[in-house]
C-alpha cells in the first residue's frame, strides 16, 4: 500500500512561524507512522511563490518576486529540517517542472469545456488572493481574515465553471463521508457547496507574476489553482526520470481551516474537470492561539519555536503541540503550559520511566534484559494498543492517538510502583519475579517507544538504540525475547536548570 501526505505550500512573503511548523509536523507524524507500518510513503511540502501576496511583498521590499522566493524558500526548507520533517521532496511553484505541468493540466480543463471568458466584479482581498462572496464579507466590506477594507474590482478574465460541479461534489461528499475531516469541517464545506456554487476566476489579467495561461499569455493562472496543483505536479518530476503519480496519487492533505474552501470545494472540482482522481481525503486543523498567557521561567511570555528547539529540542515542541491542543480544534498554547508538560510528562513520566528501566536492568542484571515470561497484567493492558493507535492515525486523530500511547507510559510507571523491583532485588528467592518485572518493563517500554517514535523521532531513536531495538517498525508486546544488551543513556529530557539566585 502507498501513502502520500502533503502540507499546504507556504507563501514566501514572510518568515516561517509556528503555524507553518504545526501543519508540517502533523504531516510528518503521519508519514513516519505509515513508514513504520511498512507503507510506501511519499511526503511533500514546499513553497507557494506566485500570486499577489508575494508580488506585493516584493514590491514593498524593493526586490523582484523571484528574489523574495529565493530568500524565503530556503528559510522554509531550514524550518522543515529543524522540526525533523522527513519530507521526500520540497516543491517550489517556481520550479519549471511544476509550471510546465500546471499549464498542461489547465489546458486540459479548458479543452474539456470547463473554462470560459467573462467579466468578474466583486470584493477582492489581495492578501487572501481571493474574491469574497457577500456572505463571507466582514463588517464594512472587510476581509474577515485580514480585517482590511476590500476594494470592489471588475476584470475580464478566464473562469472555471465551478457551478457545474455542484452535483459531483454533493455526490462525492455523500459517497465518502470521511473525505473531509473532522466532521464539523465537512459540514462547513458541504454547507458552502449547498448554498450554490458560483464560477471562479481561473486567471488574473493584471498580474505578471505567475504561470501564463497557455492560450492567453497576457494573463497568469490564478495563484490558487497554480498552488493546489503542486500536489499533483510534484510526483511527476520529484524523481528524475521517474513519474511517481501512479505509485502515490491520490494524496491525503493536511491543512489549516483558513484554506478549507480551496481544498474541499475548488480542488476536487478542478480535478474532476481535469479527469484526475480526487484526493484520498483531507484533515483540517485549527489554530494554536497564544493569548493572555503567563510568563514562564525559561521562555518569557512568547512560545517561540526556535527558542523552544534550542533549549528543549524539536521533539519536545512536536510533542507539546499535539498534546496540548486537540488536533482539529483551536486551542491555547503558552510557554508556561509548555514547561509544565515538559517537566511533568516528558521529564518525569516518560524520561524517568526510561531511566529507571535502563538503570535497574544495568544494576540488577548487568545490562542484559532477562529471559522471562511477560507479566499477564501488563500483557492484558497492552492488548490491542498498537491497533487502536493505528486506527486513530488512519483518521489523522493525532491527539487521541497520543493519549492512547500516554496511557501506556502511565501504566508502566504504575507497574514499577506496584512491583517495587528495588525490594525484589533485596529479597532471596525473588530472582524470577525480578526477571519477569524487568523483562515486562523493557518490553512495555520498547512497544510504547515505537508508538511514540513518529511524534518524537530523535529522543525515541536514542532510547530504542539503548533498548537494543534496531527496527522502528511497530511491535506487539512480547515479540522480542530477553537476552539482549541494554545500555544506560543520559536523561532524554533533562530537568530544567534552576534559575540562578539573584
Ligand atoms: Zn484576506
Amino acid at each position: 500500500m502507498s501513502f502520500y501526505v502533503t502540507t499546504p505550500i507556504y507563501y514566501v512573503n514572510g518568515e516561517p512561524h509556528l503555524g507553518h511548523a504545526y501543519s508540517t509536523i502533523a504531516a510528518d507524524i503521519l508519514a513516519r507512522h505509515m513508514r513504520q507500518r511498512g507503507e510506501d510513503v511519499f511526503f511533500l511540502t514546499g513553497t507557494d511563490e506566485h500570486g499577489e501576496p508575494v508580488a506585493q511583498e516584493a514590491e514593498r521590499e524593493g526586490v523582484t518576486p523571484r528574489e523574495l522566493g529565493d530568500r524565503y524558500a530556503p528559510r522554509f526548507k531550514e524550518m522543515a529540517a529543524k522540526i525533523e520533517a522527513s519530507n521526500d521532496f520540497f516543491i517550489r511553484t517556481t520550479d519549471q517542472g511544476h509550471m510546465d505541468r500546471v499549464q498542461e493540466i489547465v489546458q486540459r480543463v479548458h479543452d474539456n469545456g470547463h473554462v470560459y471568458e467573462g467579466v468578474y466584479e466583486g470584493w477582492y482581498c489581495p492578501r487572501c488572493a481571493d474574491f469574497k462572496t457577500e456572505s463571507e464579507l466582514g463588517p464594512g466590506n472587510t476581509c474577515p481574515i485580514h480585517q482590511i477594507p476590500l476594494t470592489r474590482e471588475t476584470e475580464t478574465n478566464w473562469f472555471f465553471r465551478l457551478s457545474s460541479f455542484q452535483e459531483d461534489l454533493e455526490r462525492l461528499y455523500a459517497k465518502r463521508p470521511d473525505f473531509v475531516q473532522p466532521d464539523f469541517r465537512r459540514n462547513e464545506a458541504l454547507a458552502f457547496i449547498r448554498q450554490g456554487l458560483q464560477d471562479v476566476s481561473l486567471s488574473r489579467p493584471r498580474l505578471k507574476w505567475g504561470v501564463p495561461v497557455p492560450w492567453d499569455t497576457d494573463q497568469v493562472i490564478y495563484v490558487w489553482f497554480d498552488a493546489l496543483l503542486n500536489y499533483v505536479t510534484a510526483l511527476a518530476y520529484a524523481r528524475e526520470g521517474e513519474d511517481l503519480t501512479g505509485r502515490f496519487w491520490p494524496a491525503f492533505h493536511i491543512l489549516g481551516k483558513d484554506i478549507l474552501k480551496f481544498h474541499a470545494v475548488y480542488w476536487p472540482a478542478f480535478l474532476i474537470a481535469a479527469g484526475i482522481e480526487v484526493p484520498k481525503g483531507m484533515f483540517i486543523h485549527g489554530y494554536l492561539l497564544m493569548e493572555g498567557h503567563k510568563m514562564s521561567k525559561s521562555l518569557g511570555n512568547v512560545l517561540d519555536p526556535d527558542e523552544v528547539i534550542a533549549k528543549f529540542g524539536a521533539d519536545a515542541l512536536r510533542y507539546y503541540c499535539f498534546r496540548e491542543v486537540s488536533f482539529g480544534q483551536d486551542g491555547q498554547i503558552s510557554p508556561a503550559g509548555f514547561e509544565a508538560r515538559y517537566e511533568t510528562e516528558l521529564a518525569n513520566e516518560f524520561g524517568n520511566l526510561a531511566n529507571r528501566a535502563l538503570a535497574m536492568t544495568e544494576r540488577y542484571r548487568d545490562g542484559q534484559a532477562p529471559e522471562a515470561e511477560l507479566d499477564p497484567a501488563i500483557a492484558a493492558d497492552f492488548e490491542g494498543a498498537p491497533d487502536r493507535v493505528r486506527e486513530l492515525l488512519d483518521e489523522a486523530r493525532l491527539t487521541q492517538a497520543l493519549e492512547e500511547i500516554w496511557k501506556l507510559v502511565r501504566r508502566l510507571n504504575q507497574y514499577v510502583e506496584e512491583t517495587r523491583p528495588w525490594d525484589l532485588a533485596k529479597e532471596d528467592g525473588e530472582a524470577d519475579s525480578l526477571d519477569q518485572v524487568l523483562y515486562t518493563l523493557a518490553e512495555g517500554l520498547r512497544v510504547t517507544t515505537l508508538l511514540l517514535h513518529p511524534y518524537m523521532p530523535e529522543t525515541t531513536g536514542r532510547l530504542l538504540d539503548a533498548l537494543g531495538e534496531p527496527s522502528r517498525e511497530l511491535a506487539e508486546l512480547g515479540s522480542q525475547e530477553g537476552g539482549r544488551r541494554i545500555e544506560r543513556i543520559p536523561p532524554l529530557f533533562p530537568k530544567l536548570e534552576a534559575e540562578p539566585a539573584a
